[in-house]
């Protein structure tokens, strides 16, 4: 089997498993988990929050206002979003869209860490602060990082993070949609960009026994 074929079957059998969740409380409160929706070859993806009323009810994550601007930034770069990868840090909504508890942080991390891992990703783009701090593994808050890129290794690759304004922030502050606009026209030169391997892991020799106590002379 052709490893394309195998990575979106590999994809598809985790979406399945990630479905009947029960991790945390939002399972009870949920119509169903959005587990990200796209290109499971991308090498672009996208990282929000968490799903909200239209998410919750499509299944799909973006898929309400802020949606439809991230759909005019894709395009605006000359992306659609069947070519991206577009996840969230939570896959159940949090009722009335309160900001995600870090005890559903934890419960849920390691669906977008097995997410990463399968679709291989040369740039992640996190969406506002939640996702920036969870995949920088820093505090410091997207008005400080966005649009600066690092090489970081998720999902044991190397990746370029590249932290941008969340699109339902900017949706009603117009300062923060110039700015987000400008970050994204960046994202196809990101993409072009090689990322370095990674560092090789040093592992110490095991400490031979000194041949003086093992009876040797
Ligand atoms: N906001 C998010 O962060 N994710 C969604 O899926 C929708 C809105």
């Amino acid at each position: 089997m052709d490893a394309t074929l195998s990575r979106d079957l590999s994809l598809a059998a985790f979406a399945d498993q990630v479905a009947g969740c029960t991790k945390c409380a939002l399972a009870a409160g949920r119509t169903q988990v959005v587990f990200g929706s796209g290109n499971p070859d991308a090498d672009l993806m996208f990282v929000g929050e968490a799903p909200g009323f239209h998410e919750d009810k499509q299944g799909i994550p973006f898929v309400g206002a802020a949606g439809k601007l991230l759909d005019q930034l894709l395009a605006g770069i000359g992306l659609n979003r069947e070519q991206v990868f577009v996840a969230n840090v939570l896959k159940c909504r949090p009722p009335g869209n309160r900001d995600p508890m870090p005890e559903e942080i934890e419960a849920c991390e390691a669906h977008l860490w097995r997410q990463i891992e399968l679709i291989q990703p040369r740039v992640v783009a996190t969406l506002g602060n939640f996702a920036t701090k969870l995949l920088s593994g820093r505090p410091t808050g997207i008005t400080r990082v966005h649009g600066q890129e690092q090489e970081t290794t998720l999902g044991g690759r190397r990746v370029l993070l590249y932290p941008l304004y969340h699109p339902a922030a900017a949706l009603y502050t117009p300062r923060m949609l110039e700015v987000l606009q400008s970050d994204f026209a960046r994202v196809p030169e990101l993409l072009g960009r090689e990322v370095a391997p990674p560092e090789p892991v040093f592992v110490a020799p095991a400490v031979a026994e000194p041949a003086i106590q093992l009876g040797l002379f």
